[in-house]
């Protein structure tokens, strides 16, 4: 980037898609053919993008793939997952198979409500029990005119529904927070708490004349909107079938409990741990068009709610020696509200899913999140987690690297073989294929389907 060159592009925003654009090319001597890049919507329109976000000049596309054989209650879904990721879609759709050949997971809501806070200031902390009380003497009235906000909401069943007072005489500032605890049904609820919120912020100055009244905004630790799924995976189904070991399905879950114990006890590996269950959550949840921002945060401090950071799951073994696995995850989601309907990839990947409630969904994803775990430490106490994901990361290289349709194939089958996934392999196997080493053509396929092939339209595609 160039130094002499100013970020002060006044009234950017009111230009038009190419004047930006031409903007940028000049701001990063972007080259015509990345400009280009630019101009490539797919589905979702340029139209729309610029209505969802300001500045707009383009569209992101992530790839979409669909996890199989999750079954959720007794119901069977296919789920949407955007992701750039490899082997997050795989790892997914694996462990899936082995808890549906088990009899399937399930899932429940644990609790369903969002939380507003409004912040209380200027009141001395001695009269924070006597500020407490009135407000809470109030509660029914502070409900009654919540709901009176959104009438809507309180006739689909939702609403206000609780009021909470917490004190912080200690803070460098003392304050006190009143909290509105809201059922958003199928909505993720952020601005219909936040309008609940600021009207609730003028009762609360009335009530209490000497206060004033600071933020007034929703919490995103959605601790009150918890979904908890389980499954048990019988453990025959937990031994790889492509290695020799000689491990059994019974040691295979012993070592998936060890390694849930790690992540629980230390807050490095259970870091680790959470991401690997965020590699199934917010796939569903960025395909469905929902605030992944909003679900990350909400789950990491869920993560730390004891004092410290911990795992999300549970994995325990069974008198029998099959696996069992549990997980609490707030999941602050909707299936209406934001841009959930309005997104043609979200309305389609909602559509993929059976148009569920946000309850529904948020058992979905808690089981997506439960399997992606129960996949990486199946692959970590067994295989090693580089096994599959460097067949599946090879692909990524032997693009880097230039090749295109049937090479990539070729190309990362040679490295997986050869164990050398790298850019400098790729770029080397990649010029021995074009010369004609037919040893690096026949190295078998992982899953013997040729790029091309897979790239076959369907006929309704086609048509
Ligand atoms: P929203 O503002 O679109 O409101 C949802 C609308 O859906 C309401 O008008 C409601 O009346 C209507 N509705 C229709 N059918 C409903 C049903 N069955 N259940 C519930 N409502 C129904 O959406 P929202 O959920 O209030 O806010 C979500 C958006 O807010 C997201 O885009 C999020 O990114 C954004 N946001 C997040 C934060 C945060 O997380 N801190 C802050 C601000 C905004």
């Amino acid at each position: 980037m160039s130094s002499n060159k100013s970020s002060r592009l006044k009234g950017f925003f009111k230009l038009n898609r190419g004047a930006r654009i031409d903007l940028l090319r000049d701001f990063a001597s972007l080259p015509v053919d990345q400009a280009r890049v630019l101009g490539h919507d797919g589905a979702l329109s340029f139209e729309l993008a610029d209505l969802f976000i300001e500045n707009a000049v383009g569209s992101y596309p992530l790839p979409l793939g669909v996890a199989t054989n999750f079954k959720v209650n007794g119901v069977d879904y296919v789920v949407p997952m955007a992701v750039e990721e490899s082997s997050v879609v795989a790892a997914a759709s694996n462990a899936a198979r082995w808890v549906y050949e088990s009899g399937g997971f399930t899932a429940q809501i644990v609790s369903s409500l969002m939380i507003g806070q409004i912040q209380i200031l200027d009141i001395e902390p001695s009269g924070f029990e006597s500020a407490k009380a009135i407000l809470l003497s109030n509660a029914s009235e502070l409900i009654r005119i919540a709901n009176a906000v959104h009438p809507r909401l309180l006739m689909r069943g939702g609403g206000a529904k609780e009021i909470e007072v917490k004190l912080f005489p200690q803070a460098e500032v003392p304050f006190m927070v009143l909290h509105i605890a809201l059922d958003t049904r199928d909505a993720m609820g952020a601005n219909l708490v936040n309008t609940v919120c600021e009207r609730l912020a003028i009762e609360v100055e009335r009530l209490l004349p000497k206060s004033r009244v600071g933020l007034k905004i929703l919490s995103n630790l959605a601790d009150r909107k918890l979904f908890r799924a389980q499954c048990r995976v019988r453990s025959e189904f937990l031994k790889p079938k492509d290695v020799d070991s000689n491990l059994s399905g019974p040691q295979i879950a012993k070592r998936i409990h060890e390694a849930f114990v790690f992540a629980d006890s230390d807050p490095y590996r259970a870091t680790t741990h959470n991401k690997g269950i965020m590699n199934g959550i917010d796939p569903v949840v960025i395909a469905t068009g929902n605030d992944w921002r909003a679900v990350e945060a909400g789950c990491h401090a869920f993560a730390a709610r004891t004092g410290r950071y911990r795992s999300l799951s549970r994995w325990t073994v069974a008198q029998d020696g099959d696996l069992e696995g549990e997980i609490t995850v707030p999941l602050q989601l909707g299936t209406v509200g934001g841009v959930t309907r309005l997104h043609p990839m979200a309305k389609l990947s909602l559509e993929l899913l059976g148009s569920p409630d946000a309850a529904t969904l948020g058992k979905v994803i808690a089981c997506a999140g439960l399997a992606s775990n129960l996949a990486a430490l199946r692959a970590l106490t067994t295989t090693g987690i580089q096994r599959g994901h460097m067949k599946l990361h090879a692909k990524n290289l032997a693009l880097a690297a230039g090749a295109k349709g049937s090479e990539v194939e070729s190309v990362s089958n040679w490295m997986v073989s050869e164990r050398r996934v790298s850019v400098q392999a790729a770029e080397e196997a990649l010029s021995k294929l074009r010369a004609g080493d037919k040893a690096i053509e026949s190295v078998d396929s992982a899953d013997g389907v040729e790029a091309s092939d897979k790239n076959n339209q369907s006929g309704f595609l086609k048509a």
